[in-house]
């Protein structure tokens, strides 16, 4: 956690989070792991935090004697489109820590089984859902008095909160302070809708134009946040650069490359009080960089039990716990498949997904028990046993705006094979001669996106296992990297605090848009 003293900031800033899912009460990836990481570790240091999340059926299901949750008595009416919609606040917090969380209760959106979308695909209300849900957040600020100095929105679900800020409450009682900042975990979820959309933000269709809400004629909730917000991050370094190009900008490349000076990439951290392989509960032995040599290796026997194949030290167990999508290389996993069960190796595959790749990981299992383990379906438990007793973990992304699992691998001695995109790029050294020598190899890292480059890099693993005096090297160099969320939190701060020097923007495409007429398509 952070210190007070490592914090750049002097004063207590008012923050207030807002995000579509948050462990431990909702989530369906990683967004959910960083609003409350991120939240917690700006809480720690003695900021004024809230967390405004919505009321899914899913918190439920965790919620238990240590998460309680009480009514705050505070009922919003939002305008969505032509109706009034109404809303409770409730409350809860997180155990040991002053983070405030807020959940925005709205059965008819939120008391559903998925959080965006049923097996046939995403709920057709989604941009009703999400319009009411950022307009909440807003009013929900009002209600309370929160005055925050920063509303902080997080992909294309908030990401009318900014629009809101500047054009309905900038200076007005309340957000006399306010600056926005909005996060792109992944610039491919855009939240698009038909033009008639528009309709339900309640914002004036003058909005609707191609700097700011408009994408090929479609209501474009991501790019409403980009072209509103007063500041701009994503979730790396690489991947801010990445997405000002048109190979990895999704159609908005040239909207973030003008506003590449208030766009920075903040690598996430993870959460240990979740992740941390020498407490961790979900663990038959728990380990540290000093005696994972000893340790490490009852956690593999035991998966291997586990998940039914073959208890043997020789053999490699590759691990992966993913969505399993094109995003995350499952076709490159799918073209080499054969040739992997070819060679002396184990692995084990967790996730769901695309049903293409879902049959194909589980005819793999069914033809080649000794070898291959597939388990469909999301187990927080056996994400962390995997994690722990696997030897190495496979992420060989398309691309990856961040990547969690890769940071995991690395606190849990288990070298990730990567490739050079993204947040991958900026956390895990190649192993090579050099940093070999000089002690920075943390994995194994491939760059060009096909099947033989993935394979090769396979077989470097399969190499190195041959070598333990070098792969406990990469192990050791690997749980040592400081992935913590308190160098994530001070780089947020950081960003918060020029935010706040700086005059509130009045976005140029607003300066443009407001000379002209404009006509509702
Ligand atoms: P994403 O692009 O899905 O957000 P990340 O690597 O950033 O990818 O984060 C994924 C998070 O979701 C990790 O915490 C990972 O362990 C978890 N996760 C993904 N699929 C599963 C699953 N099937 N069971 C348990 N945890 C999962």
């Amino acid at each position: 956690m952070l210190h007070k003293s490592e914090s750049n900031s002097l004063d207590r800033l008012r923050i207030v989070l807002a995000s579509s899912e948050a462990v431990p009460w909702s989530k369906t990836g990683g967004l959910a792991d960083v609003s409350t990481a991120l939240a917690k570790s700006l809480a720690a240091v003695g900021h004024d935090v809230t967390l405004v999340v919505p009321y899914h059926r899913q918190t439920e299901f965790v919620r238990d004697h240590k998460e309680e949750i009480h009514n705050s008595g505070v009922q919003l009416r939002i305008p969505v489109g032509t109706k009034t919609v109404l809303g409770t606040v409730f409350w809860t917090h997180v155990p040991s820590s002053n983070l405030r969380v807020l959940l925005i209760d709205q059965p008819e959106y939120f008391d559903r089984a998925g959080l965006y979308q049923s097996p046939s695909g995403d709920y057709s209300d989604n941009c009703e859902r999400f319009v009411f849900f950022s307009r909440a957040v807003v009013s929900t600020i009002e209600h309370l008095v929160l005055r925050p100095h920063i509303v902080h929105a997080n992909d294309w679900q908030t990401g009318l909160a900014p629009a809101l800020i500047e054009l309905e409450k900038r200076g007005a009682p309340g957000f006399e302070d306010t600056r926005s900042i909005f996060t792109i975990h992944n610039l491919a979820f855009q939240g698009w809708f038909p033009a008639d959309a528009m309709k339900l933000t309640g914002l004036d269709w003058k909005h609707f134009n191609w700097q700011q809400m408009e994408c090929h004629n479609q209501l474009n909730l991501l790019k409403t946040g980009i072209a509103f917000a007063d500041f701009l991050t994503t979730v790396s370094p690489t991947y801010a650069k990445e997405i000002q190009t048109p190979e990895f900008g999704c159609g908005l490349h040239e909207l973030l490359e003008h506003r590449r000076d208030d766009l920075v990439g903040i690598l996430n951290g993870v959460d240990t009080d979740t992740w941390c392989p020498e407490s961790d509960p979900f663990l038959p032995s728990n380990f540290n960089a000093d005696n994972f040599a000893a340790n490490k290796p009852i956690c593999k026997s035991h998966l291997q039990d586990r998940l039914g194949l073959p208890d043997r030290p020789d053999a490699p167990l590759f691990g992966m716990v993913s969505r399993m999508t094109d995003q995350k290389g499952l076709d490159l996993i799918t073209e080499v498949a054969q040739k992997l069960v070819e060679q002396n190796l184990q692995i084990a595959f967790l996730g769901t997904g695309n049903e293409r790749y879902e049959w194909m990981l589980r005819e793999l299992a069914r033809k080649h028990p000794d070898k291959v383990s597939t388990t469909i379906g999301f187990d927080e438990r056996l994400a962390h046993q995997i994690e722990a007793g696997s030897d190495f973990y496979l992420m060989p992304s398309r691309y990856e705006p961040c990547g969690l699992n890769q940071m995991y691998s690395l606190a849990y001695g288990t070298v990730p094979l990567v490739r050079a995109v993204g947040g991958l790029a900026d956390s895990v050294v190649d192993t090579n001669v050099d940093s070999i020598a000089n002690g920075t190899a943390t994995g194994i890292v491939f760059r060009k996106y096909d099947g033989g480059t993935f394979f090769d890099a396979v077989s470097r693993c399969l190499k190195l296992y041959q070598d333990p005096t070098n792969h406990h090297k990469v192990i050791r160099a690997g749980m040592r990297y400081d992935s913590t969320w308190s160098r994530s939190a001070n780089e947020y701060l950081a960003t918060y605090e020029n935010t706040l020097k700086r005059r509130p923007r009045t976005s140029l495409a607003t300066r443009v848009t407001e000379s002209k007429d404009h006509v509702a398509p």
